[in-house]
């Protein structure tokens, strides 16, 4: 990743295909559109591709969040478990909706850690949202069950995991629907945009008219004006350049799957010469979208002095508990309760009695675990000579 990687000749003739027509929306312009549905087409190849049967395009991963849950239901007041290792867009969807989100640790998998997804359950629990964070599955089969029990909708956060698999089977499938980004820098890009799958068409028509500021899509795409409206909802269109991209992007993805494996193969090779050095815990190694490339030290010392080698040999890792973006104790804003809305919401209630609260020592099993864990973001394309000088450092990292 990124897909970006990679643009070429076929993402140039996707676009030129929208801007010979000049038909930049995704519904209507019948006459002027040439038969080009480049949005339409985009959901269908990637709902197909991911093996389920409907896909709605959006305008960003954490609008497909906000979205799906609005389409389950979702609403204030109403309890919402994901993981406290995530993208910060995984609860800002949830509080956005007025929802509250409740965190788990996570394991070895570096996703939901399902022992304590059971504790947090509730009477109040809507849904439950397991990330697949930097490319790899989480336990999504026991996490699916534990819902089942307590018949509690499961949204896949699949962001980060494009073309994943269990047992070749894609993640997203599991769930009730699963979300996916094509952010700047996700496996396959469009710029900005997002896509949610189900293979419930109900709950599909719903997230296709809610972003759709609730046009019923009688006949989707439709006539537009004669629509009739059951609920009122927003604008999340996508436009068809992205979509277009999309589709040249979604044509490579399993080759870039295929780069990074190779890359993230020759990684862990000269990894595993770490002394103590655990790899993180894959549900389906085949399957792994290879994105990334994590591995975990024993101790927080070994970590820092690893990764002090590691850098000085110009290939330093990322520690996420040093990253604001993605860990709990680190977003300082939610642990705060900043917010524009004057009165405070979604922290304080209307009246300004306090609503949520967060700890910062919500999650020490996490906390250690992310604290020792040194990460790689894998490129879809790398020359030989930085290759060599990756592992030669990691080479050099096993001996500090
Ligand atoms: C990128 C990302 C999102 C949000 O996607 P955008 O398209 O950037 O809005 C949501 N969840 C996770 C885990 C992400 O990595």
């Amino acid at each position: 990743m990124p897909g970006f990687e990679i643009f070429g000749e076929e993402e140039k003739k996707e676009i030129l295909d929208v801007l010979d027509t000049g038909v930049l929306f995704r519904y209507e312009f019948g006459a002027q559109r040439k038969g080009v549905y480049k949005v339409l087409e985009f959901e269908k190849q990637f709902a197909a591709y991911c093996g389920t049967s409907y896909g709605q395009a959006v305008t960003s991963g954490t609008v497909a969040l906000k979205v799906a849950m609005a389409a389950l239901g979702i609403g204030p007041g109403d309890e919402v478990i994901t993981q406290g290792f995530t993208f910060v867009a995984t609860w800002e969807a949830i509080l956005d909706l007025g929802a509250i989100p409740v965190f788990t640790e996570v394991d070895a998998t570096l996703n939901m850690d399902p022992v304590d997804l059971e504790k947090k359950i509730t009477a109040k629990t809507r849904c439950i949202i397991p990330v697949h964070m930097l490319g790899a599955q989480a336990r999504i089969q026991e996490i699916v069950a534990i819902a089942k029990r307590h018949d509690i909708p499961v949204l896949e956060d699949t962001a980060q995991a494009a073309g994943a698999r269990i047992n070749g089977r894609h993640l997203g499938t599991f769930g009730t629907c699963g979300t996916f980004s094509f952010d700047a820098v996700k496996t396959m890009t469009t710029g900005e945009g997002g896509m949610i799958i189900t293979a419930d068409e109900e709950l599909w028509r719903t997230m296709s008219e809610y972003h759709d500021h609730g046009h019923d899509h009688v006949v989707n795409p439709g006539a537009r004006g004669g629509e009739g409206r059951r609920f009122i909802g927003f604008n999340y269109r996508m436009m068809e350049l992205q979509g277009a991209i999309g589709l040249a992007q979604l044509a490579k993805l399993d080759s870039m799957i295929e780069a990074q494996k190779k890359t993230k193969a020759a990684l862990k090779e000269a990894a595993a010469s770490i002394p103590g050095l655990k790899f993180r815990e894959l549900v389906d190694e085949a399957g792994d979208s290879a994105t990334f490339c994590c591995f975990i030290l024993e101790s927080r010392e070994q970590c820092l002095r690893v990764n002090k080698v590691l850098t000085e040999n110009k290939a330093g890792a990322i520690n996420f508990g040093e990253n604001s973006w993605h860990f709990y104790p680190r977003w300082e804003h939610l642990l705060a309760g900043s917010t524009v809305a004057q009165n405070g919401w979604p922290f304080l209630e209307p009246g300004g009695k306090r609503r949520l609260i967060y700890d910062p020592e919500l999650l020490p099993a996490s906390a250690d675990l992310i604290s020792r864990t040194l990460v790689y973001p894998v490129p879809i394309k790398m020359s030989e000579e930085r290759l060599v000088e990756m592992t030669t450092a990691l080479r050099q990292a096993a001996k500090a």
